[in-house]
């Protein structure tokens, strides 16, 4: 994951800043997940595409010098054996005699065509190597039989000597940034010879491959730069795509969201005129049949969660509009609506044999909606209490985290199986359907509290082990 860490984290949080902003903080991250998905795939295309082009490209300009070598190889090799008589004849012909200065070893030192030819004053090397011109960045050399370098011509010459065993088709040798073609050469062949009796010798072409590999440099850096233009107006092209496709599915979104609030605002009504009618009963028990006292009771209860679901349900959709509603906001200590919370549930949890403590820094102010804070602290503070079994731990703490208010609610309760946390904050989620039946949640108090936690700039994030506990941390950006 360190790649992705270092890489897509990033940028996705770029394209959700820019998104945030275009849409004021609503579906950045539906946005930059599909952008970034789409950039993905074009990227890795473009990528793919442009590799290839490069490999095929240098495969032929690769071939291309091979082809080269194998050319001024067999231009050289046509006379090798002139090259090889008149070097015999210089070296062993007595009138001859000291036109080669022997080595200190006694054997003679490789000649140029012209030292060789001087004998005859034939000044031109094209005689002998017919379409060729020796550049500084080429050489050749004609071997004899023994692999004993005779003359050479040029300026460039690979150190090492010839391979003992060279195919008759001539072998490709590259030593460092130099490209050389051995040749053997042999005599048109008799019916009685063996190849090896008519070989007459070896030719040894050698280039640089310093131009190649710079036009091959000079190549991918184009090719890079012209990826990275790409990139850019795809970039371009595909915030456009993305705003254009997602248009529909916001559209419809957004009118689900409308039902659901139009829903849950008319069925306030009538709940509250049921809740009405059932509190009037309930004060006058004389006037209910016993056997119909514990319906009403169930009644009352199921009403009553109705009511919460129907107001979790208004809360959100009134969240979720695109401009909330900012005219109760304003500067409010945490420390205080945390400080009245734990003492709010400190008979709960007390009842429930359960130890509530709080670690809280004064006079920590933030700007936002007092309700809605505390909101989102009771929703924390009651799944804290409600999943955990008699006898654990509550901790509520508040402390100051350079530019964020920090507040942490810990338990020693069950916790959250790992895979089970990405849904955590989901509309509608339990983690164990029949337990959370019991504990008669919705399953709307975490996705409230992440809604919350949104409006006001923060983040909510939870760390929890099975068995062990949860801690889910709260940050809001201080004014
Ligand atoms: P509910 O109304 O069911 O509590 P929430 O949205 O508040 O809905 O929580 C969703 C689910 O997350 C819960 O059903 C519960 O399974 C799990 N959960 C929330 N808080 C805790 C916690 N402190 N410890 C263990 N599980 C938790």
């Amino acid at each position: 994951m360190p790649i992705f860490n270092l890489i897509y984290k990033p940028i996705y949080q770029v394209f959700q800043a820019i998104f945030q902003l275009i849409h004021k903080q609503q579906y950045g991250s539906l946005y930059s997940r599909l952008l970034l998905s789409y950039l993905l795939v074009i990227i890795t295309i473009l990528g793919a595409f442009s590799t290839a082009v490069y490999a095929l490209v240098a495969r032929d300009r690769h071939q291309q010098l091979n082809t080269a070598l194998r050319q001024i190889a067999a231009a050289s090799a046509s006379t090798l054996e002139i090259i090889h008589h008149e070097y015999e004849e210089v070296t062993r012909e007595k009138k001859y005699q000291g036109y080669i200065p022997r080595n200190a070893d006694g054997n003679f030192p490789p000649i140029s065509l012209r030292q060789l030819m001087d004998k005859y004053r034939f000044k031109s090397l094209q005689y002998f190597v017919p379409n060729s011109r020796i550049s500084a960045e080429q050489g050749i050399e004609w071997f004899n039989s023994q692999q004993q370098l005779m003359v050479r011509e040029g300026s460039l010459f690979p150190p090492k000597s010839l391979p003992k065993v060279v195919p008759p088709k001539g072998q490709i040798i590259e030593q460092g940034n130099i490209r050389s073609f051995i040749l053997p050469v042999y005599a048109a062949a008799k019916p009685e010879q063996s190849k090896s009796e008519h070989l007459l010798g070896y030719v040894r072409v050698t280039k640089s491959m310093d131009l190649l590999n710079t036009e091959l440099h000079q190549f991918r850096q184009k090719l890079i730069i012209g990826v990275m233009i790409i990139s850019g107006l795809v970039t371009m092209g595909g915030f456009w795509l993305t705003h254009q496709s997602l248009q529909p599915i916001l559209q419809s979104f957004e009118q689900l969201k409308q039902f659901t609030s139009d829903a849950s605002h008319e069925l306030r009504s009538p709940l509250t005129a049921i809740r009405a009618s059932i509190a009037v009963m309930q004060s006058h028990p004389e006037r209910v049949h016993p056997a119909d006292v514990e319906k009403l009771k169930a009644i009352a209860s199921a009403s009553a969660q109705m009511s919460q679901l129907v107001e979790d349900l208004l809360l959100l959709a009134r969240m979720d509009r695109q401009t909330p509603d900012r005219t109760p906001w304003r500067h409010i200590a945490l420390d205080e609506i945390l400080e009245d919370l734990v003492d709010l549930y400190s008979d709960r949890a007390e009842e429930a044999n359960l130890k509530l403590q709080s670690q809280l820094i004064p006079n920590l102010e933030v700007y936002g909606d007092p309700a809605q804070l505390s909101r989102l602290f009771t929703n924390l503070l009651v799944n804290a209490l409600q999943y955990t079994p008699s006898g654990g731990t509550v901790t509520v703490s508040l402390q100051r985290h350079r530019t964020h208010a920090l507040i942490r609610i810990e338990d020693t309760g069950i916790g959250i199986a790992p895979d089970q946390l990405p849904h955590i904050f989901d509309r509608f989620w339990r983690a164990d359907q029949a337990r959370s039946q019991q504990q008669g949640g919705s399953g709307l108090g975490l996705a409230i509290a992440k809604t919350i936690v949104q409006t006001h700039g923060g983040d909510i994030t939870v760390h929890s082990q099975l068995g062990q506990g949860s801690c889910f941390q709260v940050k809001i950006p201080l004014p």
